[in-house]
This record gives C-alpha cells, structure tokens and sequence, in this order.
C-alpha cells in the first residue's frame, strides 16, 4: 500500500463500457470533473476498426478477457454442449478494453420493446421511465445516417400547421419516427445492394422476404416486391404497433467503421481534457465507505494498490459479471456470502449477483450449392505490415463493402406463438458457419464459404434464475456465473425452449423457399430432436440483471429508479446489470440509453 495522498476528482466511473462512457462524457460535457477507471488498455488495431472483423476483436488478446461461464450446474448436462471447455466451461466474449464490451460487439444497434421500459416505470412508480419519455434518450443519442432529417417548418404558423398535417408531406415537416440526428452515434444500414452481388444469398433472402411477408399480408408476394419491404426496425411507429416484420439491421458505424463508448470519450475528451480523464490499466478492487457513504475506489496498476476519493460519488459501471463482484467485495451484497469469504458486511442485499438473465441463441447452418461470390474477395483479415490488402479491404478503404457490414444482411422479429402481444425471436441471416462462442470459433465461422446460418435470438426470457458468486477475495480472479439454463432456472414451464424450438421450425420453412440454393440443413441437421439440440446448444451474449432496479420494498432489488444503490449514499451502478428484465432483442442500445438517463439524474441532483 502507498503512503501518498489519494487525488481527489468529482466523480469516478469504474468502467469504460456502454454504461460508464456515455455517463462520463455527459458529466465531463456539462462541467464535472470525471475519473475513469479502465481495467483495460486502449490499444486499437483493425479488428476494432473494421465492423466485418468483430468476431476477430472477440479472441484478439488486445481486447478480450478470458471469460468463461457455466450453462448448468448439472455437469453431466453442461458437458453435453459442443462449445464445453475441460475445466473451464463455456467461452463467454467480454472486452477489457477502452469500450468494453462496444469494442467488440457486433454493432446492431436495435431498440427496445415499450414494454420494457413501461414496466420500470410501474415497478418503480417513477414515470420518468414510461416508454414515451425514455425514447427521447434514443434521439440524444443517435445521429441517424439512413433516414432523412426532418425539413424546418416554415414560420408562417398557418402553412407550418398545413404541412405538419398533410398526408404524405407531412412525413418531410415531422420528425414521426422520433429518431435523433445531432447525437454522437452514428447508426447506419449495411448496404442493401451488397446482397445484390450475389446471387445465392439474394435468393435465400428474397426467399425468407416473400415467407415472412406473404403470411403477414396473407398474399403471396414476388421476391422483389418481398425485397422492397425492408423497412427501419427502430422507427417509432414500429416500436408502438410490436411490429413481426423482415427489417434491415441499423449498425453503430461511422464512416463505415466501428463506432461506440470509445468514440464518445476521445471527442469528449479531446473538447475537455481537463475534466475528462480515462485511466487505462486500473482494476478497481473495491469501493472505500465512511459507514455507509461510498468516498472513493482503490485500484491495482500493476503491482500497486493506489486509491482515488471522489468528491461527490462513485459510479460503478464494470458490466453484468464484474459489477456485483465489486459490490461484493465492498461488503454490499448478501451477508452469508460475504461472512463466507470473510468479507465485512456494508450492507445486507441479496439481489446483488442474482437474477442474472441472458438471450438463448441458436444457429440453423445450412449448406449451399457453391461459395458465396460476396465473400470472394475477402480474407477477414487485416494486412501485415507490407503485405498486399485483400480487395474486400481495399473497398473499405474507400468506404465501401463487405467489410462495412457486420455480416447480418436483414433482421426478421417473429412471434414465437402467434397468442403473444410482442414479437420474441429476433432471427438473422449470414453467409456464415455460426454455431456459438468456443474458442478458434472467430476462425472457423470464415472457413467454409459456402454456408449461410440462420441466428435465432430468444428475446425475453422467462429465466431469472442465474448468479454470479464470488470465487475468493481476489479481485483478478473471474466470478463464477451459472446461468441455470431452462427448466434448472425459474423457467419451470419450458416455455423459452418451446419459443426456440419454434424458432428453428420458422427458419427452416423459409429455407425451403430457398431450396434450388440450399443444399442441406447440416446444423442441427434434419434428424436432430430439436429439445435436446436447444437445451444441449444454446448460448447467451446479452448478460444482464445482476443488479437490479427495483423500489427499497423489493428485497432483491440492488438499486432505485435513480441507480443509487439501496441503503448507501454516493454510489450508483449504470450498465447492463440494472435492467430487471432483459430488454428487448439487443442490450447495447438500451444501456446507452440509461447511461444517459443516469447523467440526467446526476446532473440534477436527484
Ligand atoms: C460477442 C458479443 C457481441 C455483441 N453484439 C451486440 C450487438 O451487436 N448489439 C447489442 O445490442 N449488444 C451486443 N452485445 C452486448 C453488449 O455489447 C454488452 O451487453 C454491453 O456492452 C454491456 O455494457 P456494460 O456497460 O454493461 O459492460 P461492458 O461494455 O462490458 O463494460 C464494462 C467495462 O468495465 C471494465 N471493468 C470491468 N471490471 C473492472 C474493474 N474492476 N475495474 C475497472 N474496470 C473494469 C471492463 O474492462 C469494461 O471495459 C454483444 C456482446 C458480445 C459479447
């Protein structure tokens, strides 16, 4: 331990991510002084930069933290996934890295369900979290790319109330699908012409277009009609009517390259270097208490213990797995736990590493007739220093092609039983090999160019039922997760298994509209019982729920609808451990969303 004095700032961030970042540029904007703290570092090369290389970020040692989890706690059943790693479990991509998880993500960037929202606000019994006022958090954010921005209305009041009601003209005056234009993301459609240049994938699509659309309109439709009907999945009106629907994929790209929580700092940063400072290298060990009134962090850099005191508060912002083992090893969380690891207790919250939820995934991978001409040019892989660019990389240098994307060519929302009131399975399509996160998979999803897999996320699950526990006091030491998938978790009924199930029986009559360019289905292949495929084979990327929001009467609740953590003052949590159910189909999205909301609350003294 150093014997210096601590430096002092305003407010500490311990988290780089989609959480701690936007919060932090927010505060720093608007006069505080902010420190944050990053367990990673901020090195940068083009696995970050280019949004077709993000599984490579995934397993590029520059970024990724070897994480690895456990489905089950059944170990007979855990080892029967495909993905088992001897001894160490599922690999669970996380990023420590300026960004976190951003730096790696895969860039879709897609609005929550109302819902999600409306029920915070009934919970809590704070409004400011009904759906109709979170959305204008989505417009601070975005600086939308892919649709127009609403013309001024004319100041003569008589012709700017004509036009602001006119059918058709209206829709240039008013900014109807509430999307934002002067925010700091940037959001971006791949380019729909890139199926275009090939013609397998154009008809795997225009197959799944005329499926989906014909059984929605209930006539059948011609495949460019189909392909015509892509629309914006974040519209407003979309969102308010729970639209099923075939969509293009908004991307958080700018300048066709990655863009996120980093981007946001350095231009933050750059504006007000004297109040914004991001600290690379810092693993905080714990939050440091007057009784229960947080003061400060201390942080290992290297093999230094240092501390920082904050003047007004700390944030913590670590994400879905590290949050609650910080809290935890602070002496705030469930007590018998604590006393366990010989930890002081701070404060008795037994929600703290509960409720832990994810997305199930499957993929359905099929084999075509022949490679896809798309991905001829393309190595996914950066050049060396003096070697030739492969012509895919050459384009992006000008901005142009498959790299630009992310791979995911259109989104489509589904109901996985018609008798829902919002769509669950959010399905994408790419011309690729994607069974899972297991390590060399960043490798082997590029190796065979003549395979398209259909990814089927389950949105909403009814499984809360997953924790993270601390491991030892040891703050390098990862947390154990278990997700208690299915019936293990809180899910008793099997009913997000039945959504899944159903999800791939959805994918597969779109294939068969396909049929004269798909060969075979070769995962999970015909003959597979698709109960024991799903239990056997899912995997989550979407972790969340670790620390919940939840009024002070709610005994599993971790924080308020102001993120103050139950019970102590000058402490708040701000990632995607908040969410009390996982939100929508993506999480990026929302958790920027509330990282905004939280330097609002901040900001206004609440
Ligand atoms: C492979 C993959 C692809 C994904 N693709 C998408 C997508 O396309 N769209 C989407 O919506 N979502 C996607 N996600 C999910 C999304 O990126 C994350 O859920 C989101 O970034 C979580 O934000 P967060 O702030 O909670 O945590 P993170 O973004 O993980 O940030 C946490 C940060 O805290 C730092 N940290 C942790 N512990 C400490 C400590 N003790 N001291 C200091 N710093 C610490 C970490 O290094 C990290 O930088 C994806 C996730 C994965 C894994």
């Amino acid at each position: 331990m150093t014997t210096e004095q601590p430096e002092v700032v305003d407010y500490i961030v311990v988290g780089s991510g989609a959480g701690g970042g936007p919060l932090a540029a927010r505060l720093a904007e608007n006069g505080r002084s902010v420190l944050v703290l990053e367990a990673g570092s901020d090195a940068e090369n083009d696995n970050y930069r280019v949004p077709a290389f993000h599984a490579n970020a995934t397993e590029d040692p520059a970024y990724a933290q070897d994480t690895f989890v456990a489905h089950y706690s059944d170990t007979t059943q855990a080892q029967r996934d495909s993905k088992f790693v001897s001894g160490k479990g599922i690999l669970y991509p996380r990023a420590s890295t300026v960004g976190g998880c951003t730096a790696h993500h895969a860039l879709i960037t897609i609005y929550p369900d109302n819902a999600d929202w409306d029920d915070i606000a009934r919970a809590t019994g704070d409004r400011s979290w009904r759906a109709t006022a979170m959305r204008s958090y989505f417009e601070r954010i975005e600086r939308c790319r892919y649709r127009k921005r609403p013309r001024l209305l004319p100041r003569a009041r008589w012709l700017a109330r004509l036009l602001s009601v006119l059918p058709v003209v209206s829709d240039r005056y008013v900014n109807r699908g509430r999307h934002g234009f002067d925010g700091w993301l940037e959001t971006n459609l791949a380019n729909p012409k890139l199926v275009t240049r090939d013609w397998q994938l154009f008809k795997v699509l225009a197959g799944a277009a005329t499926r989906t659309l014909s059984g929605w309109l209930g006539r059948s439709l011609t495949a460019w009609e189909g392909l015509e009907s892509f629309v914006d999945p974040n519209d407003w009106r979309v969102q308010r009517r729970r639209l099923q629907g075939l969509w293009l994929i908004p991307l958080s790209t700018a300048d066709a390259r990655r863009s996120g929580s980093r981007e946001r700092l350095t231009q933050v940063r750059e504006r007000v270097p004297e109040r914004l400072r991001v600290r690379t290298g810092a693993m905080v060990s714990k939050v440091l208490f007057d009784g229960t009134t947080a003061t400060g962090v201390e942080y290992l850099d290297g093999p230094r213990t240092r501390q920082v005191r904050a003047r007004r508060e700390v944030i913590l912002a670590a994400g879905s797995f590290q949050t609650p083992k910080l809290l935890k090893l602070s002496g705030i969380g469930p007590a018998d736990e604590l006393r366990a690891h010989g930890i002081e207790v701070v404060r008795d919250l037994p929600g703290v590493g509960a409720n832990l939820q994810d997305r199930y995934e499957v993929g359905v991978v099929s084999q075509m007739n022949e490679n896809f001409a798309l991905l001829e040019d393309a190595t996914f892989e950066a050049p060396q220093p003096g070697q030739q660019p492969d012509p895919a990389y050459e384009e992006w240098l000008r901005g142009g092609g498959v790299y630009t994307s992310n791979g995911a060519v259109v989104g489509i929302t589904h109901k996985s039983d018609p008798a829902l009131p919002a769509p669950d399975l959010f399905i994408f399509g790419l011309p690729a090999d994607f069974r899972g996160y297991a390590p060399g998979y960043s490798t082997s999803l590029q190796r065979n160019r003549d395979r398209f897999t259909w990814a089927i996320l389950k949105s909403h699950t009814r499984n809360t039922g997953g924790q993270v526990r601390l491991r030892s006091t040891d703050p390098r030491e990862q947390p154990e997760v278990t997700f208690h998938y299915f019936e293990e978790g809180t899910d008793s009924s099997g009913r997000d298994l039945d959504a899944v199930v159903a999800g791939i029986e959805f994918v597969r009559r779109l294939n068969d509209a396909a049929d004269k360019v798909i060969l075979d289905e070769v995962w999970p292949g015909p003959d597979a019982d698709l109960r024991t495929f799903v239990r056997d084979e899912a995997w989550g990327h979407h972790a969340c729920g670790t620390c919940k929001i939840g009024p002070a009467a709610d005994p599993a609740a971790v924080v308020d609808s102001a993120f103050r953590v139950h019970g102590i003052t000058g402490l708040r949590v701000v990632d995607a451990s908040v969410f009390p159910r996982i939100p929508g189909s993506f999480i990026v999205l929302p958790t920027y969303m509330i990282s905004e909301k939280a330097a609002d609350a901040i900001l206004r003294g609440v």
